[in-house]
């Protein structure tokens, strides 16, 4: 399939290209039809129901904010939970924390940790580091059976389709309340602020009656439809803007730093608006 155009049809009037070098794997797992691509510009990227989920290029970007700013906003972040993230790659900044005591990830699908590991060992490698928990079963289970226990939750999942439906719905951030500790924080990825709006309004909405602090925040990913990605934090204590950001550790960051935490909440009027409605 050399030199074949991969398409992901983003919205049903718009799409994002990429040229490919090859198919290095293609699979329909349980759950979703898998595919890892070798891809001209972005590398190589892993592609669930015909959705670029990751890519080796522009990874980083993702994977350090949705885990970096709710780490540095928790004083003592020990135990952190990632649902959905099967390729390992918010796994991967957790476990750089020093406080980090076990990072648990709690993917549904099994196909997709087993082509990471084979196909994106950069993003997956933290998979088996000894502070790391993998489990494979559902992530709303998982959290109704929890009380309590998690300092961090991050809900790193796919579109709002099949099995990660659920992972948007308000009574699951309120299992995720009851999941967290007194001093707990949740992010979720929460799409684009120009082609899901409603979703948006919707998360920021119930996520706000259920947590005292409600934050969202952006970050530039260009594999992403419109490239302007949007992540929602709810925190029971620690306010995200107020922290300390002399007080953040240096780590080798590529695209998250100090300033940076506090610039990605100071958003466009248009999506100030859009929380607003
Ligand atoms: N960075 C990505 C994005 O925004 O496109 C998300 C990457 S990660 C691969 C998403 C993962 O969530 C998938 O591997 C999928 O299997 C998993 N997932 C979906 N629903 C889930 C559920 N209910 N419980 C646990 N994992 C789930």
């Amino acid at each position: 399939m050399q030199g074949v155009w991969f398409t992901e049809l983003q919205n049903s009037g718009l799409g994002i290209s990429c040229r490919t070098k090859a198919v290095l794997h293609q699979e329909k797992t349980k759950f979703q039809n898998l595919l890892m691509l070798d891809t001209e510009v972005f590398g190589r990227m892993l592609v669930l129901d015909g959705a670029i989920q990751t890519s080796i290029k522009d990874e980083f970007v993702y994977h350090e904010m949705i885990s970096l700013v709710a780490l540095n906003t928790h004083p003592d972040p020990r135990r952190v939970l990632v649902v959905g993230g099967g390729d390992g790659g918010a796994i991967r900044e957790i476990v750089k924390h020093p406080q980090v005591e076990r990072a648990t990830l709690v993917e549904i699908d099994q196909g997709v940790i087993d082509t990471a590991r084979r196909y994106l060992p950069e993003i997956s490698h933290a998979l088996d580091h000894p502070k790391v928990e993998v489990l494979v079963e559902d992530g709303i289970k998982h959290i109704q059976e929890r009380e309590s226990y998690y300092d961090i939750i991050l809900v790193d999942s796919t579109d709002p389709v099949g099995p990660a439906v659920g992972l948007f719905a308000a009574d699951f951030y309120r299992q995720i309340h009851k999941a967290l500790t007194g001093e707990g924080i949740f992010v979720a990825q929460t799409e684009s602020p120009w082609f899901n709006q409603e979703l948006i309004r919707q998360v920021y909405r119930s996520v706000s009656d259920i947590f005292p602090i409600a934050k969202l925040y952006l970050a530039n990913i260009p594999t992403y439809p419109s490239g302007l990605w949007s992540f929602t934090m709810g925190s029971k204590q620690h306010d995200p803007e107020k922290v300390d950001i002399t007080r953040i550790p240096e780590t080798d960051t590529r695209y998250y730093t100090p300033q940076l935490h506090l610039a990605a909440f100071n958003l466009p009027k248009f999506v100030k608006e859009l929380l607003q409605g």
